[in-house]
C-alpha cells in the first residue's frame, strides 16, 4: 500500500513564506544548465520556489534566484523565465 510521505514545506525565496510544494511555483536549473519554470514541479535539477509572480520578480531583482539556483542568469534568460512564470500563473 502506498502511503504518502511526510509533506515537506518549502519556502518562497523572496518573501520566505512557507507553503506546500503544490502552492509554490518552482523554477529549476536542469542538469544541462538551463533554467526554466517547472510547471510539473518534478523536473530534475536544482529548484527554487516562489509564491507569486511578484515574488518571482523580486527574486530576480535581488538576485536571490541566481543565488538559490547557484547560477548566473542574464537579462534575456530572466525575461524568458518571467514570461513562462506569468503565462503559467495566468493559465492556472
Ligand atoms: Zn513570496
Amino acid at each position: 500500500m502506498a502511503t504518502e510521505t511526510r509533506k515537506r514545506q518549502r519556502s518562497c525565496i523572496a518573501c520566505g513564506k512557507q507553503a506546500g510544494k503544490a502552492e509554490l511555483y518552482r523554477v529549476v536549473r536542469t542538469p544541462a544548465g538551463s533554467v526554466a519554470f517547472d510547471g510539473t514541479g518534478r523536473a530534475p535539477g536544482r529548484g527554487a520556489y516562489v509564491c507569486s509572480e511578484a515574488c518571482f520578480a523580486a527574486a530576480c531583482k535581488t538576485r536571490k534566484l541566481e543565488r538559490a539556483l547557484k547560477t548566473k542568469l542574464d537579462h534575456d534568460e530572466l525575461e524568458r523565465i518571467a514570461a513562462e512564470v506569468s503565462s503559467a500563473l495566468r493559465g492556472a
